[in-house]
């Protein structure tokens, strides 16, 4: 296959909690392994971004305090291309602190982080504890309900508008806001999600969906035994 994954890394040094640039390792490997080129660019705070450039967005968890830090930076230098990416079929990918930010905004103590606004959602925070633990969903990305497991840590609670689609409905935690009983959103190939994990070496299939719609091919499968034993040890854990 000749294809190559163009991936653009979104402030990998500020929005990386969990090892989330774990899920880069993956999507390299299973390209790599399939003799599909990999190129990986990144783009923090005062760059900008070309939206023709890469195939996949993508945007780890944060702490509160890096993502003040990336919120305006990445609505001022990065809202317009990511809106053009999506618009083209681009795959943006956000994990946790990313999530939040896709959507209409983040408030926290008086404060509104604003969101590049890809997707209808809002996120609060709200008295309560932190939503924390193992968690399990059911997707369906276009290939068939599909289990994604993970562990989710956060302080915010996202509700998305009206009309706009959950990435999955929870078997097993919190998601979006402990409770609606949806996780995630899914617009288009725009995803949002709060699992880490990181998110895609335990979640093999996810990730060969993800080059699948970042490239428009079908991928055939591959000898996934240790991935396969990862999703079961994170379906596990999550009480599945
Ligand atoms: N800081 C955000 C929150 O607590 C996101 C945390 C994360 O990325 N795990 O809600």
């Amino acid at each position: 296959m000749a294809a190559t994954l163009r991936v653009c890394s979104l402030y990998p040094e500020l929005m990386n909690i969990y090892a989330d640039r774990g899920n880069i390792a993956v999507l390299r490997a299973r390209c790599a392994w399939r003799g599909i080129g990999f190129e990986l660019a990144r783009a923090s705070v005062g760059e900008t971004v070309d939206a023709g450039a890469h195939d996949l967005f993508y945007m780890g968890g944060g702490q509160d305090r890096d993502q003040a830090a990336v919120a305006r930076d990445m609505v001022a230098t990065k809202r317009e291309a990511l809106h053009r990416a999506a618009a083209r079929g681009a795959v943006v990918l956000a994990v946790c602190g990313g999530y939040q930010l896709l959507g209409a905004g983040y408030e926290l103590g008086g404060e509104e982080l604003p969101g590049v606004g890809l997707v209808d959602l809002r996120t609060v925070r709200e008295p309560g504890p932190r939503l924390i633990g193992n968690c399990a969903i059911e997707a369906d990305l276009g290939s068939g309900p599909r289990v994604i497991a993970g562990f989710e840590n956060h302080g915010g609670r996202t509700y998305l508008g009206e009309g706009e689609r959950p990435l999955g409905r929870v078997l097993s935690g919190h998601g979006n806001n402990g409770k609606d009983g949806f996780e995630g959103v899914h617009r288009g190939n725009v995803i949002g999600t709060y699992l880490h994990g990181p998110l895609l070496p335990k979640n093999a299939w996810l990730a060969d969906r993800l080059i699948e719609l970042a490239l428009g091919v079908e991928l055939q499968p591959l000898d996934d035994a240790m991935e396969d034993a990862a999703h079961e040890s994170a379906l596990s854990a999550a009480g599945l």
